[in-house]
């Protein structure tokens, strides 16, 4: 927070997401899904959500449930010049990137961030209400 008490992105902040891909792949990271977005894409694939969790999970020790990659780091659901192929069912993490909590820390961990995303600073501008309503429920674990 700066001096008067107003975030440092007062002015609100530029994003429109370009659809590269980078960051559903090509690195290791991990893709929070909570219960009931497990139960939405079971449903959607047509199967149990015990066969979900094991074709399609991991559990992360002290921190939750993601999704899977695969052996080149892209997410299991990314399917290379087609996107996300469960789109209407993504997890929370995916709808409210960039502006998760540890991006909005700083200026400095905007900018850290957006080295991997070319939407980020550019197209459109999303206020400060918006934005921190979004950062309440990013979807991260915490
Ligand atoms: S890295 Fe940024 S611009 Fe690229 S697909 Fe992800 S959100 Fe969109
Ligand atoms: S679920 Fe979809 S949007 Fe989220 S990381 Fe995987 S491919 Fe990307």
């Amino acid at each position: 927070m700066s001096n008067d008490s107003q975030p440092w992105y007062a002015e609100g902040l530029q994003f429109s997401c370009t659809r590269c891909g980078n960051c559903c792949g090509g690195a290791p990271g991990y893709c929070w899904v909570s219960e009931d977005e497990i139960v939405a894409l079971a449903q959607r694939l047509g199967m149990s959500v015990e066969a979900f969790r094991t074709r399609y999970t991991r559990h992360i020790k002290g921190r939750g449930i993601s999704l899977q990659e695969k052996r080149n780091y892209d997410c299991v659901f990314f399917e290379r010049g087609r996107g996300c192929s469960v789109y209407e069912d993504r997890p929370r993490q995916c709808r409210t990137w960039p502006f998760w909590q540890p991006n909005l820390a700083s200026r400095e961990d905007w900018q850290e961030a957006s080295a991997g995303c070319p939407g980020m600073d550019q197209g459109e501008r999303h206020d400060v209400g918006t934005i921190i309503a979004i950062a309440s429920d990013d979807g991260l674990p915490r």
